[in-house]
Formats: structure tokens, C-alpha cells, sequence
């Protein structure tokens, strides 16, 4: 029977100004936190495993507060996981492509209802406020209801001509079992999205959710099970990245790795998949999203009021922590004083403090990202003039000032590094030209804004903006899943287009078939 759904539309945000739903938020973070201290275990195949070594989950805005543990994946877990996955596939592959999309649709079902709970884990363990946490959810259920929409076009026979006397028939098939290794920032859309994808489409997942962020996987995996998924299809196998995610990567049964993360492990997962290892029978298909330094350029035809307001809010944001993040704010001269005096003003307006307080910017996630951000203040200073924050403070949680360092130059440190944290380097362009030279002038190439009333500036940066999601006249972060598909240029990875038409291709392979009557 053929899978039958209303068509898709976003999943609504919550409007946290109405009292019920920020009662409904705090009972659930109440709820959550009655949970605070539980192990989590691997799940391989429909055994729980426990392990003897664990990693802890701390809560970013009180350094003292464990959350909760997950197991840690060792060698032979992974050995396990591949045996099971490939056990497991050899049926799953079988399924009608509708069945396999009714379980994410399941699975979006069984979120929406506990969706609060979904935020609120993620309020605790990544430190993100009511709103940051309630847009993840909602882009999380927004993966599984796109994703099983999608998948449906890849159910039938793809496009070919007609031979006389023959069938010609070409197929879409599944690649087999992958590793899916994601990062904390996103812990709950980009890990269900990442596994979401390749399952829909009848692959095995394995699941290597990042080290700060595992409880909400593990929340995830639950979830997909109680909707149906069968065992040895998706394991869950939190552990380090540079063990366990290092040896999934290489290994000779790994049919397919999706990664989203930093620049420098992605370029490191590439180089070692790339690899062929003994007894390995294909080349590895390798999905790679990584890091940005991503720029607003704001003219002097653009409304400055606006301008600001998109500013602060795509560079601050949770706190910075968004591979969409404006880190960089490019200025036309003439309006760069009246422009970065509003973006200060706004940004002196921000809380900072917990996510459980509903602050405007939260904790960094841990102690590593702490210690970069303060490290890169101080090259702020040395590479610009401060303007606004400029300190962190890490006695109870891993807090950081909003900051901006302005009259820093293209080639500085601060306005090429992805620094992941809430620090703005503002450029002083001569006129649009420039400013756009400035915006392309990096490695990266994953969003980017305009601010104009110039209908061929609009144009030129359409055309000439060197990103994979260029915004006009509005904020640059928050991109929705089939609305906006999203994905970077150059070395902000391989432009999948997470939540695009064509994003599940990446986990298919082509079958031709010719059959002479
Ligand atoms: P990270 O690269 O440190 O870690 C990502 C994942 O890789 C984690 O699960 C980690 O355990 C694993 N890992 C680490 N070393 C590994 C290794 N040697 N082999 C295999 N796996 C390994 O990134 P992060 O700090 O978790 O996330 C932040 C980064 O992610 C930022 O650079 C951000 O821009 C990027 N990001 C990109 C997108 C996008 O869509 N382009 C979205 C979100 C985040």
C-alpha cells in the first residue's frame, strides 16, 4: 500500500511570550532533570550494553552537574556493530521504501507529542535556552517527516528511454552499513537527521553522536525504536572520535561515512577513508559538512536598524555556536559608525547566564571551547579594538561575554578562524565591491548575508557570494529543512544539502537493468 501523507510544512516554533507553554517547558525540564545522573547504554542490535568505562555528560552552565553517562564504545563494540548492521541489512534492504518512511513519520509523531522533553534534555546537557533548544527539536521532527517524503521518489524506477524489445529499468538501491559521526551543537536535528536519511533509504546506521551531547542520542534511538525500527538497523555507539570514530572511519566494512563537524576532523575523515584497507571491496562514499566563517555585508543603502537586529541575532545566537554564525560584519564605510553603534547597543542588551534561565546568550560547551574562545579575545584585542565584552567567565559555568572587535583587518586571525563562540569581527569595506572581495576572501563558504536596497547588489551577490546559503536582507542562521537546504562550498564541506531534494542520494547507489524479450 502506497504511503499516503498531507504534504509537508515546517514544524511550528513555540511562542515562549504565552505563560502555558513556558509552564509547560519548565514542567518538562523538571521532568528531565529527574533523570539526571542515569547511564545510558550501547544499543547493538536489541542488547543493552554496558561498559565499564563511561563518559560523562556535564551541564555547561554548572561545570559540577553531570547529567548523565553514556557507555564508551571500545574496538569491539565496533566489530559488533558492523556485524550486526550487515546482518540487519540484509533484510532491511528488502523493505518497501513506504514502510521504511512510515517509521519516521512514527517517529516525528511520537517527538511532537514529548517535544518539550526533547528541548529540555538539550537545555541541560548542551546549555541551550528555551527557544534555541525548541528550534532544534523542531527541525529534528522536520527531517523525519522531509526525509520520509522524499525518500518515496526513490521508490519507483528512475527516468530512462525506451529500447525496442527490451525493459530498461534503473533502480535506486541502498549503499549498506554506514558510520554517522555528529557534533554537539545541534544534538538532536543533526544527529536524527544523519541517521534518518540513510535508514529511510534502506542503509544500516551506526551512530557515533558526539561526546558532550550522547543522553539526547540516546533519546533519539529510543524513539525510533519504540516507532518500529528493527533491531541491528541503527546502533547506537557513543564513544571518542578518535577511537572509535577513527576506527569505524577506516575500517574495511564501512560502506559509507556522514560526518558533520569541524574542518580539521572532516579533512582528517576524508584522507582516511579514502584509504582502501585490506579486504575492502568499494570506495568509501564520504559526506563531509564542516565549519564557517561566515560574513554580513551591510551597505549604505540598507536599513541599519534591521541590519543590527539580524546581526546580533545570527552572531549570537547560542552563544555563537552555529556553523551559520556571523562571525565576521563587513561595513561600508559611510554607514560603519552609525551601523556598529547600533549592533553594540542591541548586544549590551543581551543576558548572559543558563539556558534553564532562558538567557539571550548561554554556556560554551565545554572546557576546550572555553579555553579557545578566551584565547581568541585576546588576539581580538591585539587584532582590533574592543567595542563590547571581551571576557569570559569559567567559576560556575563556561561563560562568555558577547564581543566585537572592530577596525580588524581581512587577514587577522580573529576574521579567518572559526572560533565557535560569540565574537564578531567587524571589517571596514570602501564600497560594496570590496566588502564583497572581503566577505569571499576565506577558506570557508557556508552562509552569508547581504543588507541592501540595491536591486544589482542583490543580483551581484546571488551570482558573485561565494556560499552555499546566501540570505538577503535578513538573518543568516536558522535555514529550514526543505526550505532552505543546507550545506557549504570549499572547505565548509561537500555541499550535501542537508534537507534538500537530493540529500538522500548520497546514500543510494544506481542499478541499470536490461532485460531483452
Ligand atoms: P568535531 O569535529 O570536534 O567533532 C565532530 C564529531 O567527530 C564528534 O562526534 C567527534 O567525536 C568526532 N570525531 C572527532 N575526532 C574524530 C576522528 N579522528 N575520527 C572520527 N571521528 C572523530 O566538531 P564539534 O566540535 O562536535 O562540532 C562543531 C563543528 O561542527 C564546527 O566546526 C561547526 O561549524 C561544525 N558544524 C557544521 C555544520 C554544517 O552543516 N556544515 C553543522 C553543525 C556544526
Amino acid at each position: 500500500m502506497t504511503l499516503k501523507l498531507s504534504p509537508y510544512r515546517n514544524e511550528p516554533l513555540t511562542d515562549f511570550s504565552v505563560p502555558a507553554n513556558r509552564q509547560a517547558y519548565q514542567d518538562a525540564l523538571q521532568k528531565m532533570r529527574a533523570t539526571v545522573g542515569r547511564t545510558y547504554p550501547l544499543v547493538i542490535g536489541g542488547r543493552r550494553i554496558e561498559t565499564d568505562d563511561t563518559i560523562a555528560s556535564v551541564n555547561p552552565a554548572r561545570k559540577d552537574e553531570v547529567i548523565g553517562y553514556t557507555a564508551k564504545a571500545n574496538r569491539e563494540h565496533a566489530e559488533l556493530a558492523l556485524e550486526v548492521g550487515w546482518k540487519a541489512w540484509e533484510d532491511w534492504r528488502t523493505w518497501d521504501m513506504d514502510a521504511r518512511a512510515r517509521i519516521l513519520v512514527k517517529a516525528a509523531a511520537l517527538m511532537r507529542r514529548r517535544k518539550h522533553e526533547f528541548s529540555a534534555m538539550m537545555t541541560l546537557e548542551a546549555g541551550k535556552n528555551f527557544a534555541e533548544a525548541d528550534a532544534d527539536t523542531a527541525e529534528a521532527i522536520d527531517f523525519l517527516e522531509y526525509y520520509a517524503r522524499q525518500s518515496l521518489k526513490y521508490a519507483g524506477a528512475g527516468e530512462t528511454y525506451d529500447f525496442p524489445g527490451e525493459e530498461n529499468r534503473l533502480h535506486h538501491i541502498p549503499l549498506g552499513v554506514g558510520v554517522s559521526i555528529s557534533p554537539w551543537n545541534f544534538p538532536l536535528a543533526i544527529f536524527t537527521g544523519m541517521l534518518a536519511a540513510p535508514i529511510v533509504v534502506g542503509n544500516c546506521v551506526i551512530a557515533k553522536p558526539a561526546e558532550d551531547t550522547g543522553i539526547i542520542a540516546a533519546m533519539v534511538v529510543d524513539l525510533m525504536h519504540e516507532a518500529g525500527l528493527p533491531e541491528g538497523v541503527l546502533t547506537y555507539l557513543p564513544g571518542l572520535g578518535e577511537e572509535v570514530g577513527d576506527y569505524l572511519v577506516k575500517h574495511a566494512r564501512t560502506r559509507f561515512v556522514t560526518f558533520t563537524g569541524s574542518r580539521q576532523v572532516g579533512l582528517m575523515i576524508n584522507e582516511n577513508a579514502a584509504k582502501v584497507q585490506p579486504g575492502q571491496r568499494w570506495i568509501k562514499r564520504v559526506v563531509l559538512e564542516m565549519g564557517g566563517k561566515d560574513a554580513l555585508i551591510v551597505d549604505e543603502t540598507a536599513d541599519l536598524d534591521e541590519a543590527a537586529a539580524a546581526a546580533v541575532a545570527s552572531a549570537f545566537g547560542f552563544a555563537g555556536q552555529k556553523c551559520s554564525a556571523m562571525s565576521r560584519l563587513i561595513v561600508v564605510d559611510s554607514v560603519h559608525d552609525e551601523l556598529v553603534r547600533l549592533v553594540v547597543e542591541k548586544t549590551e542588551k543581551l543576558t548572559v547566564g543558563s539556558g534553564e534561565q532562558d538567557c539571550n546568550v548561554t554556556p560554551l560547551v565545554n572546557d576546550e571551547s572555553f579555553e579557545k574562545v578566551t584565547r581568541y579575545m585576546e588576539y581580538g584585542r591585539q587584532e582590533g579594538k574592543l567595542l563590547t565584552g571581551g571576557s569570559t567567565d569559567g567559576s560556575v559555568g563556561h561563560f562568555a561575554q558577547p564581543t566585537i572587535f572592530d577596525d580588524v583587518q581581512p587577514g587577522a586571525r580573529v576574521a579567518q578562524d572559526e572560533i565557535f563562540g560569540p565574537v564578531v569581527a567587524v571589517i571596514r569595506a570602501q564600497d560594496f565591491d570590496d566588502a564583497l572581495r572581503i566577505a569571499n576572501n576565506t577558506e570557508y563558504g557556508l552562509t552569508g548575508g547581504v543588507f541592501t536596497k540595491k536591486r544589482e547588489r542583490i543580483e551581484r551577490a546571488r551570482r558573485d557570494f561565494q556560499v552555499g546559503n546566501l540570505y538577503v536582507n535578513r538573518k543568516i542562521t536558522g535555514a529550514l529543512v526543505g526550505v532552505q537546504p543546507f550545506g557549504g562550498f570549499n572547505m565548509s564541506g561537500t555541499d550535501s544539502k542537508a534537507g534538500g531534494p537530493n540529500y538522500l542520494e548520497y546514500f543510494l547507489q544506481l542499478k541499470t537493468v536490461a532485460e531483452r524479450f
